[in-house]
């Protein structure tokens, strides 16, 4: 193997799911990079789903984009809120893209012949994976595996990993395992068991870790301590806990404070230079001192499951977090929400949200928030579907189309406001590709970064402080049909963010200005934009879109108090 410079962390889990192995390598990754050092993260994940991109929200939470248009895992939005710093299609493997990989390639004659085998086969495209993640010249990548240790599918990443180790060497690549504890009340004690056990079954596939961290309600006794290095073969130094936290964002300075960070620089030789921790603990001092209140509601589908907004309610804390203020959420399935009841059901916020999502269900209810906010001038954000939604309600009721819909709703109306690109969407334009949605709903979509325009004196361009060009993040199938670009803006909605119009690569092509950002004038905030402005705030960095609607929010929540 060539001489690499990178040094690899990897991150593993046992005795449970849902330990927060995603938040705590995040936390780790922000100590490094707060060290000075050039880091990255990686999520192998080993179902068999080419990507995320068609999993069910409600089953696997939100689906993260990214700039070059992967659709991911929404640890990677942690990795991106924690580190600051984009990740890309490399940053995200499943099992099924790796198998897919291996046999394209057997197709192709690759193997020459041979008979191809999870190892060396498998094994080899995992960590091929894993070191093209060196071509970004980092000093760190932390490579998280997902599942939990001593599950079949995860065993092929596993010995991936425990080949790389054993390539690179100690110095050059380390095992952290994160575990659970749980602590008895009834004898007032923890229990190292579970631990143990998932200890054993990474060293009988020949992974013996250098770092336990331990999830547990509280710090451990030194006792415990003992004990898990002593059954499972590390200094005690190497024991660490991950306690509970009420803030995700304390985190990296609880670990810090552990020593977690030291012990890995020292194993790794990555230098003394102590973290500076004073941002993270500036952000949680802030958020604890949140001295204003606001509530918004999310008329959305996937509410049940708090993981399908992730990166959402995130965003609008962080808006929050701009203005000092709480943000309080409310979550309203759409489908509850009629003619009679609307007002009743959406008068208790200060704002109103329509996030993204796919399908009918729930579209009219959404509707119905979008007319409520639009009638009683409450600030309102449609993201992507949200957009959707009040395009279809300023059609029918101030554009004289009360037929109006989607494309996506009712395929075959005269008035879809909202339609489908296929046919004169070409790929050639610059934009990125469009393939034939029949048969393959996983690359119909556009998604990844795509530039806007922001039309001056608009609400847009004043959130984003007055620049022109700016890049956000897609995914959807569907647009705003331009057939009808002339019937609404007379009617009064306004364009305030568009596609460039400039030819980037085939200036014969036809390219069409797509429309991006929607809003009202006669409204103090009402604004849809067709991209998900949520994947690009980060604690550090509120997006500007999130900050201005809570800032309208707050406005309205002073005018009727
Ligand atoms: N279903 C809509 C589309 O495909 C909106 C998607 C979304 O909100 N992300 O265009």
């Amino acid at each position: 193997m060539a001489r690499i410079r990178t040094k690899f962390i990897v991150i593993t889990g046992g005795v449970l799911s849902s330990l927060g192995k995603g938040l705590t390598a995040a936390a780790l990754g922000a100590l490094l990079k707060a060290k000075g050092i050039k880091v990255s993260m990686q999520k192998l994940d080993p179902y068999l789903n080419l990507d995320p991109g068609t999993m069910n929200p409600h089953q696997h939470g939100e689906v993260y984009v990214t700039d070059d248009g992967a659709e991911t895992d929404l640890d990677l939005g942690h990795y991106e809120r924690f580190l600051g710093t984009p990740m890309t299609r490399r940053s995200s493997y499943t099992a099924g893209r790796i198998y897919s990989q291996v046999l394209a390639k057997e197709r192709r004659g690759g193997y020459l012949g041979g008979t191809v085998q999870v190892i060396p086969h498998v094994t080899d495209e995992v960590k091929e994976a894993i070191l093209s993640m060196t071509e970004d010249d980092l000093d760190v990548v932390l490579v998280e595996v997902g599942g939990t240790v001593g599950d079949i599918e995860s065993l092929p990443f596993l010995e991936a990993v425990r080949q790389l180790r054993s390539e690179l060497g100690r110095g050059r690549c380390l095992f952290i395992h994160l575990s659970f504890l749980p602590y008895l009340e009834t004898s007032g004690e923890f229990k190292s068991k579970p631990t143990q056990h998932s200890v054993k079954e990474l060293r009988s596939i020949g992974i013996q870790p250098d770092i336990i961290v331990c999830r547990s309600p509280m710090p451990i006794s030194i006792e415990s301590r003992a004990k898990i290095a002593l059954f499972c073969d590390v200094s005690q130094d190497a024991v660490f806990t991950a306690v509970d936290v009420k803030n995700i964002y304390e985190l990296p300075i609880k670990l810090f404070k552990e020593g977690l960070e030291k012990k890995v620089a020292r194993l790794l030789s990555l230098g003394k230079t102590e973290p500076d921790i004073s941002p993270w603990q500036n952000l949680v001092d802030r958020q604890a001192r949140l001295t204003k209140k606001v509530s918004v509601n999310i008329v959305g589908k996937y509410g049940e499951l708090m993981d399908s907004y992730k990166s959402l309610k995130e965003a609008l804390g962080h808006g929050g977090l701009a203005h000092e203020a709480e943000v309080e959420f409310n979550y309203i399935n759409a489908e509850e929400v009629d003619a009679e009841n609307a007002g009743k059901i959406l008068k208790s916020a200060q704002g109103i949200l329509v996030p993204g999502g796919f399908g009918s269900r729930g579209i009219e209810g959404m509707i119905l928030a979008v007319s409520y906010a639009r009638r009683h001038k409450v600030p309102f954000l449609g993201i992507c579907l949200g957009l959707q939604c009040a395009v279809i309600e300023f059609a029918r009721n101030q554009a004289g189309l009360p037929h109006a819909n989607s494309e996506e709703f009712r395929p075959n109306c005269r008035d879809n406001v909202i339609f489908r690109m296929t046919g004169w969407y070409d790929p050639n334009t610059g934009l990125r590709a469009q393939r034939d949605p029949s048969d393959d709903l996983g690359g119909s979509m556009r998604v990844g970064s795509y530039p806007c325009k922001l039309a001056p004196g608009t609400k847009a361009s004043q959130a984003y402080g007055e620049t022109d060009l700016i890049h956000e993040r897609h995914r959807h199938r569907f647009e705003f049909n331009p057939r009808f670009l002339k019937t609404l803006t007379r009617a009064g909605l306004v364009i305030s963010g568009q596609g460039p119009d400039d030819p980037l690569e085939n200036p014969s092509l036809p390219r069409p200005k797509l429309v991006e950002i929607i809003e009202l004038a006669d409204h103090p905030w009402f604004l849809g934009c067709q991209f998900h402005p949520e994947f690009k705030s980060s604690p550090m960095k509120p997006h500007p879109l999130f900050k201005s609607f809570i800032g309208a929010a707050l406005q309205t929540a002073k005018r009727t108090k």
